[in-house]
């Protein structure tokens, strides 16, 4: 089996395992507990709180864990909407759906939203948001990277714009986190959002940086977990795991970034090299490490998949049925693709653990696979 699914989950490190396994045994303890064991919960969850923090470069006081980065994304926007006077808020049009349809939904009830638009690459133009930005603005929110394309934006820049204003400015940073060096000081975010199942780390568990300071409302009420912000008995192995798998990503960071971007670029160019009427989607460079998206003229992603599946390939798609919906991913019709070719797109995300072999192996059995779809296409002969 090749797994190339990488943006869409990673499997669980083993040395993650191997720490999260004591809290999920002995150390059984609740962390809001006095005795031993409940302090040996407590004291491993402030350990992971302070690898998070510093891996982004943030005080221990402003790293809250969350059941996930969707979670993250939705006590961001919604929290920090919600404790502002004004009702316009900004996002862009190719946002994860958890930020997505967190403000569609806050569109729908009294707040204006303003989509940025985005180039043929994927790139939000600072001179867009410059002139979306109103008197009543409380809110930008703007991907570190794109999840299917890859892009990644100047954050720094867009985030610099927000701060000239004062406007709260937040970043959903999962596909970027462990993958890119980021920096809250650095970047100049005021929140910033973290998953830990796309870096090695276990699903169900993330983190909202909040910048000190920052108005937002408390996400869950019940006990004082989370300095009072987010009540809940705290999923503590996942948590230890989530440390853990932050930290071995910092601590291998340059030599992670250097073998997965080789791969990719090794693997983009086979595919232009081998596969006629391709279209690499995202920014050429500006893209994260691992990354791949390629649209096929004139075939279906969703019958690639199948058969790339059958072939013992997993990967990912950015049409039809995988999202459970007919249209064609908001982000490749962002970037301007038109239905169809959007309807025939392939993502590819490697991790560190993929070899040129795979790759290789993959393009080869591409090859045939896009060759018969293309046969069967009537589009494809005229
Ligand atoms: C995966 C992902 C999320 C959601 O994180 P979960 O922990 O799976 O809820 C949010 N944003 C982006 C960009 C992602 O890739």
């Amino acid at each position: 089996m090749i797994y190339v699914d990488n943006a869409a989950t990673t499997p669980i490190k083993p040395e993650v395992l191997d720490k999260m396994m004591p809290y999920l045994t002995e150390k059984f303890g609740n962390p809001s507990s006095i005795y031993k064991s409940g302090r040996e919960a407590k004291e491993a969850i402030s350990k992971a709180r302070a690898d998070i923090a510093e891996a982004l470069g943030a005080d221990e006081k402003e790293i809250y864990f969350t059941g996930s980065g969707s979670e993250a994304d939705n006590w961001a926007i919604k929290g920090v909407a919600h404790s502002a006077k004004g009702r316009h808020i900004i996002t862009t049009a190719i946002e994860h759906h958890a930020v997505l349809h967190s403000f569609e939904y806050l569109g729908r009830n009294g707040f204006e939203v303003t989509y940025l638009k985005v180039d043929n690459d994927g790139l939000v133009n600072p001179d867009d948001l410059r002139a979306a930005v109103r008197e009543d603005t409380s809110l930008i929110s703007i991907m570190t990277a794109n999840n299917e394309i890859g892009t990644i934006q100047p954050i720094k820049e867009l985030a610099q714009i927000a701060k000239e204003h004062k406007i709260p400015f937040h970043t959903d940073a999962v596909q970027a986190f462990g993958h890119i060096p980021l920096n809250v000081e650095d970047l100049g975010v005021d929140l910033l959002s973290v998953s830990a199942h796309k870096i090695g780390g276990p699903k169900g568990v993330g983190a909202l940086y909040i910048r000190k300071g920052t108005k937002i409302t408390q996400f869950m009420h019940g006990g004082a977990q989370e300095y009072g912000k987010r009540a809940s008995t705290e999923n503590v192995a996942g948590i230890v795991g989530f440390g853990c798998a932050a930290g071995l990503a910092m601590k291998n960071l340059d030599k992670n970034i250097a073998k997965t971007t080789s791969l990719r670029d090794y693997f983009i160019k086979k595919v232009q090299e081998s596969i006629p009427h391709c279209r690499l989607n995202g920014h050429p460079t500006k893209r994260l490490p691992g990354n791949v998206n390629f649209s096929f003229e004139f075939i279906e992603g969703e019958s690639l998949l199948l058969m790339l599946d059958m072939k013992g390939i997993e990967a990912s798609s950015g049409s039809a049925c995988t999202s459970g919906s007919l249209d064609p991913s908001h982000v490749l019709l962002a970037i301007g693709l038109e239905h169809e070719i959007a309807h025939g797109s392939l993502r590819i995300s490697f991790s560190e653990d993929n070899t040129v072999e795979e790759a290789d192996t993959i393009v080869r059995e591409l090859i045939p696979i896009v060759q018969r779809l293309r046969d069967m296409s009537p589009l494809y002969h005229k």
